[in-house]
């Protein structure tokens, strides 16, 4: 299965979703809180109709968006009763924070089976749905070029039944900024290759959109670095970095101001440019961020006008560290089914 389409959404207040579709009408959806950030949706490649629906979720702005919006949660949530793993009291109550629910996630993509909880970077006890071994699969596949520091901000992991999406990753609540959640579809995770190259996509904006990377007081006019249509990154992001050795002024002003992920413009970029890795990357900066570092991971071969995008990894040694473990974890060299463009 090669992947031809993606979708990002970011959402509003403090928030973005993120989804991406693969091949076979299969869709990653990454998202966060509300408010900050709103929808982003894109597509890549030849197949651009899982695409739609994102877009659809993605269009609606701000509160409503029903994922984001719906994270919120009371903080009476008891979802720390069963996340313990012989942790502190304080730990549990920082998990309580996360409410283990369905409308956590969203059922936008189709009903969600499996919640699991996630501690000190750990996966933990199920505590909604049905256990599954394609979530644990999954988890299995982000464990193995991660440690449990680097899963930190990810308090759940879940798996949906979606033939559109195949995975998510956003906000775990609204009340904080640093605490996700990835959902995965659980039809699309027997294509192992193509899941790794997911995870390390959604990890990537799990990554680049904790606090310390943005500040969301900050309007377009008085960002001094890169503004998404909801935060402004600040200068020494990863995001802003990227945006300043990859994207020109010309692009930036080429994408629409909503923030939204530039399908059309994405396409034509790559037809252009082959130092993207995609339709679906050339689509907006942070798709572009999240392709490349897949691509950086799995050791993926790429044109050589893409090389510096798979070099920008080399100035981080915590990124670099994501890569060495993919290594020593004999998975490097993997298929580019990211999509060719020019
Ligand atoms: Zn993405």
């Amino acid at each position: 299965m090669s992947r031809s389409t993606r979708t990002l959404l970011l959402i509003g207040l403090f928030g973005f979703l993120g989804l991406f579709a693969l091949g076979a009408g299969t869709v990653v959806v990454l998202g966060t809180r509300t408010d900050i950030f709103e929808s982003v949706t894109g597509s890549s490649g030849s197949d651009s109709k899982s695409l739609d629906e994102g877009a659809t979720r993605q269009s609606t702005s701000g509160d409503e968006e029903s994922t984001a919006s719906e994270m919120s949660r009371s903080d009476d949530d008891s979802s720390g009763d069963n996340g313990s793993s012989g942790t502190n009291r304080e730990r549990q109550d920082e998990t309580a924070a996360v409410a283990c629910e369905p409308d956590t996630i969203g059922e936008e993509d189709g009903p969600v089976v499996a919640i699991y909880e996630v501690e000190d970077g750990m996966l933990g006890d199920l505590c909604f749905g049905e256990a599954s071994d394609e979530v644990l699969q999954s988890w299995d596949l982000l464990d193995e070029f991660t440690d449990p520091e680097q899963l930190l901000p990810i308090k759940l992991f879940a798996g949906i039944e979606s033939n559109t999406v195949f995975a998510f990753a956003g906000p775990a609540s609204v009340d904080t900024y640093d605490e996700f959640i990835i959902a995965v579809d659980v039809f699309s995770a027997d294509d192992l290759q193509e899941l790794r190259l997911t995870m390390a996509h959604e990890l990537s904006h799990v990554f680049t959109q904790e606090p310390e990377q943005f500040d969301e007081t900050l309007r377009r006019s008085s960002c001094d670095a890169y503004y998404n249509g909801y935060v402004c990154f600040l200068p020494d992001s990863y995001i802003a970095a990227w945006v300043d050795a990859f994207w020109t002024q010309e692009m930036l002003d080429d994408l629409p101001k909503s923030g939204s992920i530039d399908e059309e413009g994405g396409e034509d970029r790559c037809t252009l440019d082959r130092a993207f890795l995609g339709s679906y990357a050339a689509s907006h900066p942070e798709e572009d961020f999240a392709e490349a570092f897949s691509a950086f991971v799995y050791g993926l071969e790429v044109p050589d006008e893409a090389e510096p995008r798979l070099q920008f990894f080399e100035a981080y040694p915590e990124l670099v560290a994501y890569r060495d473990r993919a290594i020593a974890a004999g998975q490097t060299g993997l298929p580019n089914t990211l999509g060719q463009c020019g």
